[in-house]
């Protein structure tokens, strides 16, 4: 009865300053070498404008960068499609 003074909504961020969530998860879901979901993911497009995340996996130290809105193929840094195969160890 007494838990308001003033006005002032306190769970409702106003979002000046910070990014929307995104469901990033969703872009890349776990790592195309081993599975691991503990990436971390980064947005950052591609050199040709196309939007996408950058995935870094601590586990087996693999990188690809996915297009959001795409069909999850892992690419490289210049955006081209990762190899069948030889992705570097
Ligand atoms: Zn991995």
């Amino acid at each position: 009865m007494t838990g308001r003074s003033r006005g002032a909504p306190a769970d409702e961020p106003l979002g000046s300053v910070t990014r929307p969530v995104v469901d990033d998860s969703s872009v890349v879901p776990a790592c195309h070498a081993c599975g691991s979901a503990a990436l971390t993911r980064v947005r950052l497009p591609l050199p040709d404008g196309r939007p996408a995340v950058f995935a870094s996996c601590p586990g087996c130290e693999s990188r690809a960068w996915y297009v959001v809105g795409g069909d999850g193929t892992p690419l490289g840094p210049d955006g081209s499609p990762r190899g069948g195969g030889g992705v570097g160890r």
